[in-house]
């Protein structure tokens, strides 16, 4: 075998929530021939195969994973001319995501600047169809490549074959567990317009009286806010959004707002609202800025749990969990999770 397998490898430092175990084998693909070695590696030795991105958005256990973790090293990216003038990026699975988004603005390519800074890899962008400042993944994916583990062959789905929706594609569900991203390919629009009506974006181009923002303008902003807003991942350990926001029918929504007056909702289909779970956090249950011991919910975004500095998994967890609680004790409705428990959680 070409690829270098190592053994026992730590995976603490490989995420950004700074907590859980080793890996029992650990290796980095550089192309799609090591990605079958690794495949076949794994069922030779009897093993679960994990792909790891930049590990943001997972939680670990303490008894890590006792199989193998295999990161893509695989990161070109490339432009290509595509049908009516638009434009097509095609990522390999290892590429830094932040990386295709500030290409894209700097050859003045819309689409993605809403994204900007989201931390991960291209490959495991749709697998949450990463979306912020009112854009998703799922505005410009076209298709994915992928390698099917079961039937050991690449091939190519279209976006609707991902079944992308809120932070949801068939990747994180049974039928898509098999499949390991290898390439994205997404569509973008040459000197296309900025989408800036989301609020805090908004707010950011009024204040400052920019009446026309560009593409360049736009991907500032949102590096702006989120820097003041999100943890710094040098400082301290997070994967983002702990939960999802959660989604209400009309009727919920309506009685959640007679006991809590200026509960917010934004209509995502008809008859669904969708409630920033972190105003939940702030003003029902009085959690911004809870911290017990190395584990808290971060004052300026309640919906991030941080890691102050050697938390275990367990006790990042629970400390969820907790939150879950309270949120359904006050609420009725149980947070679900948006970050990804990995590995054996056995006690
Ligand atoms: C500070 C912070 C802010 C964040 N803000 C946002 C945000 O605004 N919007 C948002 O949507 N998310 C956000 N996230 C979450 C996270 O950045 C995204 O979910 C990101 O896409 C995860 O990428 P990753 O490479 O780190 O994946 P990992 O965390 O390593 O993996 C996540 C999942 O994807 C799978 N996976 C990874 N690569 C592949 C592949 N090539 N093929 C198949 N499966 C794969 C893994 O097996 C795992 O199940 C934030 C996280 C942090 C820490």
């Amino acid at each position: 075998m070409d690829m270098k397998l190592e053994k026992n490898i730590a995976l603490r430092t490989l995420t950004t929530m700074r907590a859980g175990g080793p890996a029992r084998f650990f290796a980095v693909a550089e192309n799609d021939a090591e990605i079958g070695e690794a495949v076949s590696f794994a069922e030779a030795e009897g093993v679960s195969l994990f792909v790891l991105g930049e590990g943001s958005n997972i939680l670990i256990s303490d008894n890590g994973i006792p199989g193998l973790v295999l990161k893509l090293g695989t990161n070109k990216i490339s432009f290509e001319d595509y049908e009516k003038g638009q434009t097509l990026l095609v990522a390999e699975g290892g590429a830094h995501w932040d990386t295709l988004v500030e290409e894209a603005v700097l050859k003045n390519l819309s689409g993605i600047e809403n994204l900007s800074l989201i931390p991960g890899t291209a490959g495991a962008a749709p697998v949450q169809n990463i979306g912020a400042y009112g854009r998703e993944l799922a505005d410009t994916l076209l298709w994915v490549e992928v390698f099917d583990r079961d039937r050991k062959k690449h091939k190519r789905l279209g976006k609707k074959e991902c079944g992308l929706s809120y932070r949801e594609s068939i990747f994180k569900k049974k039928e898509g567990a098999s499949l390991v991203i290898t390439r994205i390919a997404l569509l973008l629009h040459p000197g296309g317009e900025p989408q800036t009506s989301y609020k805090d974006v908004r707010d950011y181009f009024e204040t400052r009286h920019i009446s026309a923002p560009t593409l360049a303008d736009t991907r500032r902003a949102v590096v702006d806010i989120r820097t003041r807003k999100l943890p710094d991942l040098a400082k301290v350990g997070t994967a983002g959004s702990f939960f999802k926001n959660p989604i209400v029918t009309k009727k919920q929504h309506e009685a959640l707002n007679t006991t809590y007056p200026g509960l917010p909702g934004f209509v995502v289909a008809k008859g669904s609202i969708k409630i920033p779970l972190a105003w939940i956090l702030d003003h029902v249950c009085g959690l911004r800025g809870y911290r017990e011991g190395t584990v808290g919910t971060y004052e300026s975004q309640p919906l991030a749990i941080v890691n102050y500095g050697g938390a275990t998994a367990k006790d990042i967890r629970a400390f969820a969990d907790k939150i879950a609680r309270i949120v359904e004790e006050k609420t009725g409705i149980l947070p679900e999770r948006e970050v990804l428990l990995v590995g054996d959680w056995a006690a």
